[in-house]
């Protein structure tokens, strides 16, 4: 057998994959599918934004970009820092990656060794603790509890800082449940923090426009100026501008993580499509209508989920306040048999059996380190997650 790099070697394949590739399956075979497995808008990029990019393929912005981002593009989202997040980075202080996903990449490729720990928030988004794991680190979760609105509470965190600590994560509003830590929360993370001089911060803002209700995101190097010379601000166009394919996301943050970032990304990739970065800097400095109006729709349909899914006698749902997903709690249909047969003695067994069972595809909360419940993504069609629901309600009232 072939060998291949020990970094890879241990790596759970992500449960997405798994329930991806039966849905389609199981689709191929004529079932009736619904899929509220992904997390990607359901909305078109702003065609604005795409006759931007046409316009820089044809003005000849066809050659290789700098590699840390085009001007253009760097000083788009600086003014976006300071206008969203009160935050001032100057252009060595700014780079573009190929996607928020890289942003994490070449933070921790250029930061960790092995044997270090990174704190994850859990539920958490899987690519934390899988790049972590990539560089020989080990993931450390702190527990969000639904009690808790799956806020991350400071002496939680306080609990699980060690000396190897070498980051903290921050992701809210949060895949997978929505929660959004409020700047109160925030404050007294920052104050745990600060008996960790060492320990870098990154702060995922990647949802942090779509929140409900007026629930406001905090940025903590905004709230903690004092920590900003140590914090990664990542944030992209992927959710807020319905770009997931043109792959641009960014970071602020010191300028010598930053120099030692754009090391990592000059051997991997020499950076982002000059194309995509045009489009992103015309996203970034458009009118934000597509962004309201997701958040209209997008809230209008958690609601509706939230309060389908809270009828239904032995699951629970705390009210989302941000990003596009519902995290429902499944403790109370476990140990139980489905009309099918299967026995559910996890909430991975509740989704396949739903799956299987009723073609509604899902993510058990197992993927993202939080048992037992299952994420349910919004961004579909408001009749695909009605007719979701009522076939939720169907297998948990068809549960002995
Ligand atoms: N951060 C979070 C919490 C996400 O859910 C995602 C995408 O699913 C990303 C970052 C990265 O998105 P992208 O690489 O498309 O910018």
């Amino acid at each position: 057998s072939r060998v291949f790099a020990k970094c890879l070697q241990g790596l759970p394949a992500p449960a997405t994959i798994e329930m991806a590739t039966r849905a389609r399956a199981l689709r191929a075979d004529g079932k009736p599918v619904i899929s509220l497995a992904l997390g990607e808008p359901d909305f078109a990029t702003p065609p604005a934004v795409v006759e931007a990019a046409h316009k820089a393929a044809l003005d000849g912005q066809t050659k290789y970009p700098p590699i840390d981002g085009t001007p253009a593009l760097k000083s788009a989202i600086a003014r976006k820092f300071a206008r969203d997040n009160a935050l001032d980075y100057a252009p060595s202080e700014i780079m573009v990656s190929n996607g928020g996903k890289q942003v994490i990449f070449n933070a921790f490729m250029a930061t960790l060794n092995p044997g270090d720990e990174v704190v994850v928030p859990a539920p958490y988004w899987v690519s934390y603790p899988l790049i972590a794991r990539m560089f020989g680190a080990k993931p450390v979760y702190v527990p969000c509890r639904e009690e808790d609105g799956f806020r991350l509470k400071a002496e939680a965190l306080a609990a699980v800082l060690t000396p190897a600590t070498r980051w903290v994560v921050l992701n809210f509003p949060s895949n997978p449940t929505g929660a959004v830590c409020t700047p109160e929360d925030m404050q007294a993370i920052a104050e745990v923090l600060r008996a960790y001089p060492d320990v870098w911060i990154l702060s995922d803002e990647i949802y942090e426009h779509l929140v409900f209700d007026g629930a406001q995101a905090a940025s903590i190097a905004a709230i903690a100026p004092d920590l900003k010379a140590r914090t990664i601000t990542l944030n992209g166009v992927s959710k807020a501008y319905a770009m997931t394919g043109w792959r641009v996301g960014f970071a602020g943050g010191p300028a010598d993580l930053i120099a030692a970032m754009r090391t990592v990304q000059g051997n991997a990739t020499s950076g982002v499509c000059s194309i995509a970065q045009a489009a992103a800097a015309a996203a970034l400095d458009g009118p934000p209508d597509l962004v309201h109006e997701m958040v209209a729709v997008y809230s209008r349909r958690r609601r509706s989920v939230v309060e389908a899914l809270r009828a239904i006698p032995g699951l629970t749902c705390a009210m989302p306040e941000g990003a596009f997903y519902a995290y429902p709690g499944v403790a109370a249909c476990l140990g139980r048999r489905t009309a099918g047969g299967s026995v559910l003695d996890t909430d991975h067994d509740f989704a396949m059996a739903l799956l299987e069972e009723e073609f509604v595809a899902t993510v058990p909360g197992s993927a993202f380190g939080y048992s037992p419940y299952l994420r349910l993504s919004c961004a579909t069609s408001d009749a695909d997650l009605a007719d979701a629901c009522a076939r939720i309600a169907r297998f948990v009232g068809g549960l002995r």
